[in-house]
């Protein structure tokens, strides 16, 4: 059977990106050695690491005056990284859900941390606008993508102070106004690359105000300086990484992106609304566009798992919401196809007309 990929992380990436990068494992280039087997400082390793780069540097447009680095520890090695790099006395959090929240809690461990704004109060269901920021923050900190909650900020606020954005799983799915950010960073393993490596960019004016002495694998100075290489980088995720932003820039670039991703969500929010068995999890103005949360409507709360068994019987794979908002959860990254998204909505309608 045909399998619809909906995984939060990792998920769906391209077909033709998965056997390009099977291809290097078993031979890399050509040299009779699997990519897993060779030096990351090999003469032909380097081109990839530089064509990533270059690649992402495209494709977002980053101005002059940042450096894309790639590191391991995922997205929440950044929660610590960033602070010890960055706090000097008081950080600004937007607690918008729960990475936002681990992000504060390890800030706390370098400085003081006030919560700009948050939208606990009603579990995450909405993104707050209009927050006043601080002028005395050493940075502002928000998640752009709410993976688990599902509300998106789909655009470039300005800030007073250096904003920081947790892009995880939303990077590349739309033009980003680089300039208006100090740093981003995503794990890859959401809409770039199998899981293993984060991206970082950062503004290279940074990086000389680290406020403490810093353990030298913690200093991002360390990792600019010698082009990621400093230690082992995650070889095969970074392969990977560049065969995505290949397949992004062969499709159109991030435009591309932001429009399929609109044309996705579009329909199947449109169904959402329209079924009588479901409603959204999420205000309507903040709702993601790659990380559809919906749930059964009261009157029809038992026929969650028998829901859930029917679209499984049907092909689809992790539309299984996340613990703290029940219900569903469709993921729909980049590589997401109108064909999955159609076939969960066929699924939708079909079980709909059974009861
Ligand atoms: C998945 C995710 C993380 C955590 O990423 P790891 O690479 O597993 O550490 C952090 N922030 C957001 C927004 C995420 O979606």
């Amino acid at each position: 059977m045909k399998k619809y990929n909906f995984n939060a992380g990792p998920s769906m990436l391209p077909r033709e990106v998965i056997e390009n990068t099977a291809k290097q494992i078993l031979d890399f280039n050509g040299s009779g050695l699997s990519i897993m087997e060779i030096s990351h400082r090999a003469k032909d390793f380097q081109p990839v690491v530089d064509e990533a780069q270059a690649l992402i540097k495209e494709l977002l447009d980053i101005p002059e005056g940042y450096s894309v680095i790639f590191l391991g520890g995922g997205a929440s090695l950044q929660f610590t990284q960033i602070p010890a790099n960055f706090l000097i006395k008081k950080a600004g959090y937007l607690n918008t859900g729960a990475w936002a929240k681990k992000a504060l809690k390890e800030a706390k461990l370098f400085g003081e941390v006030v919560e700009v704004a948050s939208s606990a109060d009603k579990n995450y269901t909405y993104m707050p606008h209009g927050f006043e920021i601080p002028t005395d923050l050493d940075y502002l900190h928000i998640t752009t993508n709410n993976t688990i909650y599902g509300t998106e900020l789909r655009e470039d606020i300005d800030s007073p102070v250096p904003l920081i954005a947790d892009m995880s799983s939303d990077i590349m799915s739309r033009p980003v106004d680089v300039s208006k950010y100090t740093a981003i960073f995503a794990g890859a393993q959401k809409n770039m690359a199998m899981a293993g490596v984060t991206v970082i960019i950062v503004k290279d004016d940074m990086l000389d105000k680290a406020p403490r002495e810093l353990p030298t694998m913690l200093n991002y100075r360390t990792h600019v300086d010698k082009g990621s290489m400093f230690n082992t980088p995650p070889v095969v995720p970074i392969y990977s990484l560049m065969e995505t932003m290949r397949w992004v820039k062969a499709q159109g670039g991030v435009k591309e992106m932001d429009r399929r991703a609109k044309e996705r969500a579009e329909i199947l929010y449109g169904e959402i609304d329209r079924n009588k068995l479901f409603h959204g999890t999420v205000v309507e103005a903040d709702r993601s566009l790659m990380n559809i949360c919906f749930v059964m409507n009261e009157d029809y709360k038992e026929l969650e798992k028998p829901f859930l068994d029917f679209a499984i019987e049907r092909g689809m794979v992790g539309i299984k919401g996340h613990r703290s908002v029940g219900g569903f959860r469709a993921s729909c990254y980049n590589a997401q196809t109108l064909e999955g998204v159609n076939a969960l909505v066929k699924a939708m309608k079909e079980f709909e007309a059974q009861h």
